[in-house]
């Protein structure tokens, strides 16, 4: 796991998480929630599509096929696209929500300023207007290159690495704030001579001679976008700029040389003796780190090396690197010759996109990306129902409740890990679709028809967040706003808080509709839920406890046990050929096949329990139980393309492909009975090869 105050923590199988402490507490604004609540499914009579099955397959030989055949044969993938699936599909309905949401609020007369909508509304109207940009050519840019051409001094250098934790570019001098890895209760700051100041993928694109013909590429690249800006001399300049970024890189180390367990915290103040050659206390000051702070290194070996180039680089040099930084950081607000020349370098010359994506989705994207908070919070208001939210919430206490009652019996378990699992379980809190209250947050200005100053206030305050967080306890059970999106078609939990995260953009059909038949829901994102908190208590989530301290509660004996029984389904995984000569790789998907194994399980004890003792009604001839497993079989309706197919089979994604994921159903005894599958059938198992874990 990784965190960065930049970027995403990426955890399991659908997650971005991140942290964050919430200050004050609002009171929400009111749901608007009259056009969005419905009494009828959206598909047809009880959630799911039953035009989409193969009935003339037995669903006892190919589950996925009887479940999802017509759909497969119907379904086509797009030409730029390798593959279609649920998660496809339920994405690109997000992205038509967003796209209204945007549309209408930069449309919208008199919007109150600083409000969600006026923010949102202004950054994609500015970003949109292509021409205003175009007619505004290089004076936006104006006030950043006086910054950096008032560079004079090497106190002015460290000056402007300081401060540029609050400009919307990377620099080598990379400041973070983030737990600290020795007091996880705390965030403390981080100093780190990073990658983040290559233009390249890595040090080897700097440092191995075989890559010599794309940084001659680079080479020109640099110089035109020099030139863009007016620059003369360009080539000269490229060329310093080429040597300060290898030297960068050489200043790496290797990433198999990174001792990543060591831990130095070392006081502001001794900065200057540690790592000569930066005049620490002016970084220090411009970073808004107030003196004496205790900073956390890891790779001192590299800040010295580091250090050393901010103290004998030419200046010149370092103010071409760094002009040449900030135009790539803001290209795509930039007039289009930047933009079609960064695109070109970086993408077309790859091979990996001939053209461009239309400026409509790219400025969706922009918002996405960079304004999460504010887009979560009006995507939530604009379309999640108060009875989306509740149905889901009753739907995962359900999910508990049974998780709950299958640790009390699981005759594996010792009584130690036992007693530690329920309570872990029981400390988990749910955050469903939106958080229980939307926080106070630091507000933003954004202006319309300053695209670039939007880049910069919006960088300004995400530092602004950072730094409030410096020193400050980690707020365990928070959903970090600022990072992770109501409208992410996703569930997630991070195993280092007793949580579990339900985004809103995953609160729709086929996967969940308030007004569908119970069986579809649990059989459907109940299955995708379970899973989830089935990793608060895997090899990962079992080394942090009920208070999400760092602990292994899980009895030495208890992970043997858990360990064989992954071994056992491994084994039964790694029979699966998903194309002629390719199998599924069950030792590398072990995590996330147990993860499936104990989610279904968990979701069909919940949904047994949830009709409360009655049988669940039969609907278009099938039953509670029918419906449970073609919804579940739903979820991984997906085609793919032969070449996709292999690459994530074989490139060491650790889930299994889609496809074979709904045969996990072989394991569950009521799936036998629900479809009257016999020794015969291809997917039979005999009773004491059936497995569990959860
Ligand atoms: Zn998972």
């Amino acid at each position: 796991m990784q965190i960065n105050s930049k970027g995403l923590v990426t955890l399991l199988i659908y997650s971005a998480l991140a942290l964050v402490s919430v200050a004050c507490i609002s009171t929400p604004e009111p749901l608007l929630s009259t056009d969005k609540a419905q009494t009828s499914p959206t598909i047809d009579s009880w959630g799911f599509d039953t035009t989409a099955m193969d009935r003339r397959v037995k669903p006892g030989d190919d589950f996925d096929r009887y479940a999802n055949g017509a759909w497969q044969d119907r379904a086509t993938i797009a030409d730029d696209r390798s593959s279609v699936s649920m998660f496809t599909q339920v994405n690109e309905s997000v992205q038509n929500q967003l796209q209204t949401l945007l549309e209408e609020s930069a449309d919208a007369p008199d919007l109150v300023p600083g409000s969600n909508r006026q923010i949102l509304g202004d950054w994609y109207a500015t970003y949109i207007d292509e021409p205003a940009i175009e007619a505004a050519g290089l004076k936006p840019l104006q006030p950043a290159l006086a910054r950096i051409a008032a560079i004079h001094t090497r106190s002015d250098l460290a000056r402007y690495l300081g401060a540029s934790f609050g400009f919307p570019v990377n620099t080598p001098l990379t400041l973070n704030i983030q737990p600290d890895p020795k007091d996880s209760s705390r965030n403390i700051a981080e100093v780190i001579l990073s990658a983040d100041g290559l233009s390249l993928d890595d040090r080897d694109a700097y440092l191995d001679t075989q890559h010599k013909p794309r940084l001659q590429h680079y080479q020109a690249h640099v110089e035109r976008m020099l030139t863009l800006a007016g620059f003369t001399d360009t080539k000269r300049r490229a060329a310093r700029v080429l040597t300060l970024e290898t030297r960068l890189a050489a200043a790496l180390l290797p990433r198999n040389k990174i001792d990543w367990t060591a831990y130095h915290r070392i006081p502001s103040g001794e900065f200057r003796q540690r790592f000569p050659g930066v005049d620490w206390n002016t970084y220090f000051a411009a970073a808004g780190i107030p003196d004496q702070s205790n900073i956390f290194i890891q790779t001192p070996e590299q800040l010295v090396t580091g250090a050393k180039l901010v103290a004998k680089e030419p200046l010149e040099t370092w103010r071409d690197y760094l002009v040449y930084q900030y135009l790539k950081a803001t290209a795509e607000v930039l007039p289009r010759a930047f933009r079609e020349e960064h695109f070109d370098f970086y993408t077309r010359s790859l091979g990996l996109q001939a053209t461009m994506q239309p400026r409509q989705t790219l400025a969706i994207e922009s918002v996405k990306e960079r304004l999460v908070r504010f887009l979560g919070e009006a995507y939530v208001q604009r379309f999640v129902s108060l009875e989306t939210r509740n149905t889901a919430i009753a739907m995962v206490d359900e999910i508990k409740r049974a998780f709950d009652d299958r640790l009390t019996h699981l005759s594996w378990l010792s009584e130690q890990t036992r007693s530690e699992a329920r309570k872990k379980l029981a400390a988990i809190r749910g955050q469903i679709g939106y958080p229980d209250q939307w926080p106070e947050t630091t507000p933003l200005q954004i202006i319309r028809g300053d695209a670039l100053g939007n880049f910069e206030r919006r960088a300004a305050r995400r530092a602004k967040i950072n730094l409030a967080k410096l020193d400050q306890p980690i707020e365990r059970f928070a959903w970090d706003l600022e990072f992770a999106g109501s409208y992410f078609v996703a569930a997630t939990i991070d195993p280092t808080k007793p949580t579990i995260i339900v985004m809103a953009g995953i609160l729709q059909p086929p996967f969940f509709d308030a007004a569908a038949d119970p069986a579809a829901n649990f059989g459907g994102l109940g299955v995708i839920i379970a899973h989830e908190l089935t990793h608060q208590f895997d090899k990962n989530g079992s080394t942090y406890d009920a208070d999400g301290n760092s602990r292994d509660w899980f009895a030495p004996e208890d992970a043997a046990k858990f360990k064989a029984k992954g071994e056992q389904l491994a084994a039964q995984m790694s029979s699966y050929e998903v194309l002629p000569g390719v199998f599924v790789d069950g030792q590398n998907t072990i995590t996330e096949t147990m993860a499936d194994l104990g989610g279904l399980h968990i979701a069909y004890e919940a949904y047994r329990s949830s009709l409360k003792g009655k049988e669940a009604p039969i609907i278009d001839g099938y039953t509670g139980d029918q419906r449970f497993f073609l919804a579940f079989a739903q979820n991984w309706r997906a085609k793919l393309r032969d070449e996709r197919l292999k690459r994530d089979t074989q490139g060491g994604d650790s889930h299994p492909v889609f496809p074979i994921r709904p045969r996990m159903v072989r394991n569950m005894d009521a799936w036998y009975q629900a479809f009257d599958v016999k020794p015969v059938d291809k997917l039979y198992l005999k009773p004491g090869d059936r497995l569990s874990v959860w």
